[in-house]
């Protein structure tokens, strides 16, 4: 079961949408190309504010990780694995969410993102090794 409950804010909000809509997409600057995330209202390279959304295979590599021991939300099982992973496509971005695998990450392992529902309510991205996927494609992409 997941563990990380994201808690969206204003700049946040749309990218969680997105997510909801199971599409991985991040922020582009209009005028100079930069790619970023988190959200933010402006390019931190040009200081432009107007941006559109990039959609990118959800790809990257394990930075750290954060092993849970006590966990903070009801019926969850615990020790559970958050991991830190650097984007492909956005080297100076990191991203956070629950690791879904039977063994630790390992610095540097490749990953993808995969989406997960929670509940009703939440989808979020939780990550696999890049060995898995072809298993969770069949798995995540039945219509496919
Ligand atoms: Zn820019």
């Amino acid at each position: 079961m997941p563990g990380y409950r994201p808690e969206p804010d204003r700049d946040s909000r749309a990218w969680w949408e997105r997510v909801a809509g199971r599409e991985f997409a991040v922020q582009e600057c209009d005028a100079c190309g930069t790619l970023r995330f988190p959200p933010r209202a402006f390019c931190a390279a040009c200081r432009t504010e107007g941006w559109h959304w990039r959609e990118l295979e959800p790809e990257g590599k394990v930075e750290s990780w954060i092993v849970n021991r006590r966990a903070f939300v009801p019926g969850l099982h615990d020790p559970y694995l958050v991991v830190m992973v650097r984007l492909e496509a956005v080297p100076g971005a990191l991203m956070y969410g629950n690791w879904r695998a039977e063994r630790p990450p390992e610095a540097g392992e490749p990953v993808r993102g995969v989406f997960s529902q929670v509940d009703e309510s939440l989808i979020v991205l939780d990550w696999i090794p890049e060995s898995r996927i072809s298993h969770q494609l069949s798995e995540n992409h039945p219509a496919d």
